[in-house]
Parts: C-alpha cells; sequence; structure tokens
C-alpha cells in the first residue's frame, strides 16, 4: 500500500482497471480505454476470496500472475497492484452490500457474491483513488452494483463500462472459458447466436415473453442448462416486458459444468 500510494501521489488522472487475473482480451480492451482517457493506469491483480461461495472455484480460479503482468505492460499499464489478501482484509470488519439490485439472477444464485464484490471494489477505490474505474458490461449486475454504490456513497469516480469482448464464434470472452473442454466451448457460441435472435424478435414485436420462452427452449434442447434467461432493466436488473430504450437481454446458461454469462442490448427507439 505505501508503495502503491507514494505511485499516484499526486496524479491527476489515474484509472483503475479491477481484474481477478487469467488476463484475456476483454481485460485487455478495458486497459486499452484506460490507457486512452488517463494520466496513469493501475490494473489489479486480486482473486478476492470474499466473492466466491464455499463449493464456488476459488482455489482452482486460474492463476497466472507471470503471464499478467506481461500482458498488462503490452498495453502499456504503469503500475499492477497485486495485495495480499491480509493487505485488502486487515479487519474484515466492513462489508458494503447493495440492496434490491441484487436481489435476482446471480444475486439469487449465488448469495452474498455481490457483497464481496462491493467490498472490495470499494476497498480497491480507496486504496488506488482512481478518477475513472473500467469495468466490463460482460457482467451486466456487476455493473449496476457498483454504479448504485458509486452513486450512493457519492464516490468522486467517473465509472466507464466497455461492451463485451467476444470470441470469433461470439463466445463472450471469459476467464471460466478455460474451464470448458474444446467441443463444448465451439458449441457455447450458440448462446451468442440465441441471444441476437431473440432481441430481433423483441424488438420486432415489442413483446418478450413468448420470444424468451423460445430462446430458453432453444438452449435446453442443444444441451444447456438454463439458469436465466431475461429481459432487464440494466439499472434496477428487475425484469420488464417490453423493450424500451436501455433494455437488455441477459442469460446465464451452464454448459459442462460451467456458468457461462452473457448480455446484449435489446434497446428499441420510440
Ligand atoms: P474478472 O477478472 O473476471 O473479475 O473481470 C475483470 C473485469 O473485466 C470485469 O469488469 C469484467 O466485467 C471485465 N470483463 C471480463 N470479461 C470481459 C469481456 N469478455 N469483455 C469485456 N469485459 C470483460
Amino acid at each position: 500500500m505505501s508503495e502503491l500510494r507514494s505511485a499516484i501521489a499526486g496524479c491527476k488522472s489515474i484509472g483503475l482497471v479491477p481484474t481477478m487475473g487469467a488476463l484475456h482480451e476483454g481485460h485487455l480492451e478495458l486497459m486499452r480505454r484506460a490507457r486512452d482517457e488517463n494520466e496513469l493506469v493501475v490494473v489489479s491483480l486480486f482473486v478476492n476470496p470474499t466473492q466466491f461461495g464455499p463449493n464456488e472455484d476459488f482455489t482452482k480460479y486460474p492463476r497466472q500472475e507471470g503471464v499478467d503482468v506481461s500482458l498488462a505492460e503490452s498495453v502499456g499499464v504503469d503500475i499492477i497492484f497485486a495485495p495480499p489478501v491480509e493487505e485488502v482484509y486487515p479487519l474484515r470488519l466492513v462489508t458494503i452490500s447493495v440492496a434490491e439490485i441484487t436481489s435476482l439472477f446471480e444475486g439469487a444464485v449465488r448469495p452474498g457474491h455481490f457483497a464481496g464484490v462491493a467490498t472490495v471494489v470499494g476497498k480497491l477505490f480507496h486504496m488506488c483513488q482512481p478518477h475513472r474505474a473500467y469495468f466490463g458490461l460482460k457482467d451486466l449486475q456487476q455493473c449496476a452494483v457498483i454504479q448504485a454504490m458509486v452513486t450512493d456513497l457519492w464516490l468522486p469516480i467517473e465509472l466507464k463500462f466497455v461492451e463485451i469482448v467476444r470470441e470469433s464464434h461470439g463466445l463472450a470472452r471469459s476467464s471460466r472459458n478455460e474451464y470448458l473442454n474444446p467441443e463444448d466451448r465451439q458449441k457455447a457460441g450458440a448462446i451468442y447466436a440465441t441471444l441476437v435472435d431473440c432481441a430481433a424478435a423483441i424488438q420486432r414485436t415489442k413483446s418478450s415473453s413468448i420470444e424468451l420462452e423460445k430462446a430458453r427452449i432453444k438452449l435446453t434442447s442443444q444441451g444447456f442448462g438454463v439458469d436465466y434467461l431475461e429481459l432487464v432493466n440494466p439499472d434496477s436488473m428487475q425484469p420488464i416486458d417490453q423493450p424500451d430504450e436501455k433494455s437488455r437481454l441477459i442469460v446465464c446458461a451452464r454448459l459442462g459444468g460451467v456458468r457461462l454469462l452473457d448480455n446484449i442490448s435489446c434497446a428499441i427507439t420510440n
């Protein structure tokens, strides 16, 4: 912390990209945006224990710090902050929790997950003192949670949400894609294809329930387990029936024991 504090002292524009490492093109895109918009770019590499449930993949989460440092340096990152757990959680007495937005979807499937996320991001904000912070729309509910935290706590930080970077066949890039076998990884491209078709049908019909059900059936028939597939307001993360100028289509589909999240815009202009 003391090294970090002296490195950032007096800097007029700091961009922070919080990550859990195992970097891929999605993370690098956030870093490129931060590089374009700030004098100093800080990337945190921290696999945050408090956002994993007791039966989740905290211990097997991919860790490759040496590779991550080279990747971050290749896009011009100035500071890589990879603190030990004890430094981030000296007392473990403080938690930030965000209500309502976390009641459904990932919040319902993973109790305590978003309190872990909000707490660690709040801590990273205090530690790194960024002027701007960069998050991927891949984790749409996480974006809504962080936005609510920043608004409700009056944090003087500008949030930037960056579009999803995909593999060539459409699968949203994710560190957890490494858990898929090659055949499933190929097959997982069907998630994006289904979202695209479903969004187009909702935009055309201006109504969602039948189209959502068709898309769920389509994924299930291809061997996916569908945890949820809904049309939502991206700020409140509540389901809506009719598309509007902000609505997004979100999905969590399971394949080979891996939960794959994705979402796309399903906006209409009136
Ligand atoms: P993680 O290391 O998975 O916690 O992700 C760190 C940040 O990268 C989060 O803000 C994610 O939303 C973002 N991110 C992960 N995958 C992608 C992607 N495919 N496209 C854009 N951003 C992403």
